[in-house]
């Protein structure tokens, strides 16, 4: 949608009750499938609109070179572009700044970027919504307006996660609300529902022929008044790891890549908690392709695990104009999905002053090198190509 060539599928999950028993042989695994309409494409279709069992057949190595003809028998695997960014907000100084300049002026340095990519996925931490009544407890309470939305479409997102710890602010109301708004603007949702049968499904996504599934968990909520249940409004909970383990699980099984968003961490530092790591280690023997994390405000490393690329925070990306330091060190980063290897790059960016600008060459190298400072074995080069040390081909 708004420009690619992707379709949706919305894959309810099935789910047991949070903290309940969650034993394989008790499930019914019933994958319904409802299919969302038809987007608009503008782009061509895939070149290889093969089903993905068929894909993967005709993909395995050839093991002698004569098997290989060019332009009939090769095949070569599309390489996907998928941009991720942090957590997005339109409060505060920001709701002056829009009134004057307009809802697309946060991006303006950073669209052409994101429109490039395949797909684009980010974080809305605020509730859309306009009322009053307030979750009791919380340090600062986050809601932007309905039309902000029009921002982020324009910017070239496709998805965003509302797993956070602020689209509940202002109640289950104001949750109930916030999909209302991003239903109605036609943008899709991950890691919060009408129950939990909702929060804890993927959005399934094909790309160039491949099927996508994207996951998203808040491993960081104020209250277990936020978690999804059976019969309630609410957050897919990061906190119980065998729930994220089994929903991974169960949502690879006929994906090509899972992908998952976690809103996790402590604020202000610029190095996972000890938990990450294990959840890390666990999720990816589970079947995540990819990690994408957000929540300290902070940017902090990158690492591949057993290949898989993980980015633990990708900071703020729209954030008001008090932000300075690394509160204000943003980017986007880019995943690569080329058949069984995944790279990773980053771009810099800056947020000042309610826009999220570019960052000059200097910038950027120095930006590089505090980042590769803080990853995981990992290289980054001048282009922003984060290498795997760890593994070298
Ligand atoms: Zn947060």
């Amino acid at each position: 949608m708004f420009g690619r060539s992707v379709c949706y599928l919305f894959i309810p999950l099935v789910f047991t009750l949070m903290g309940g028993c969650n034993q394989p042989d008790a499930i019914s695994l019933s994958k319904t499938t409802a299919v969302e309409p038809a987007k608009p494409s503008t782009l061509e279709q895939s070149p290889f609109p093969l089903p993905s069992s068929i894909l993967t057949e005709v993909n395995k190595p050839s093991d002698s070179p004569e098997d290989v003809e060019p332009s009939t028998a090769s095949y070569e695997e599309p390489a996907i572009d998928i941009a991720f960014a942090g957590d997005v907000m339109f409060d505060w100084s920001i709701r002056d700044t829009l009134q004057k300049h307009g809802v697309h002026y946060p991006f303006e340095q950073v669209k052409h970027e994101i429109l490039k990519a395949d797909f684009a996925f980010m974080n809305l931490e605020t509730a859309i919504t306009d009322r009053t009544d307030k979750f009791p407890g919380q340090l600062f309470y986050i809601k932007s307006d309905a039309n902000t939305l029009d921002g982020i479409k324009v910017a070239g997102f496709d998805l965003v996660s509302i797993a956070n710890n602020h689209v509940l602010d202002y109640k289950v109301e104001g949750l109930m609300d916030t999909m209302k708004a991003l239903d109605e603007k036609g943008i899709p949702y991950v890691g919060a529902g009408v129950d939990a049968h909702a929060a804890y499904s993927s959005k399934e996504v094909i790309i160039k022929g491949k099927k996508f599934r994207f996951l998203a968990f808040s491993r960081f909520l104020p209250s277990e008044e936020w978690y999804a249940r059976e019969n309630r409004p609410g957050m897919a909970s990061g906190y119980q790891l065998d729930k994220v383990i089994s929903t991974i699980t169960e949502q690879k099984e006929d994906a090509d890549y899972l992908i998952v968003y976690l809103h996790w961490g402590v604020e202000k530092t610029n190095t996972p908690a000890k938990y990450q790591k294990e959840y890390v280690k666990q999720m990816v023997e589970a079947g995540a392709d990819s990690i994408v994390g957000s929540h300290p405000h902070w940017l902090q490393g990158f690492e591949y695990y057993n290949e898989k690329p993980v980015a633990y925070s990708l900071g703020n990306f729209l954030f008001p104009s008090y932000v300075r330091g690394h509160d204000a060190e943003t980017g986007i980063l880019h995943m690569t999905f080329k058949g069984k290897e995944i790279k990773m790059s980053f771009s810099p960016y800056f947020i000042k002053n309610d826009q999220i600008i570019k960052v000059d060459e200097q910038a950027k190298v120095d930006r590089y090198h505090y980042l590769m400072s803080i990853s995981y074995d990992v290289a980054i080069d001048e282009a922003g190509n984060i290498v795997n040390q760890r593994n070298p081909k």
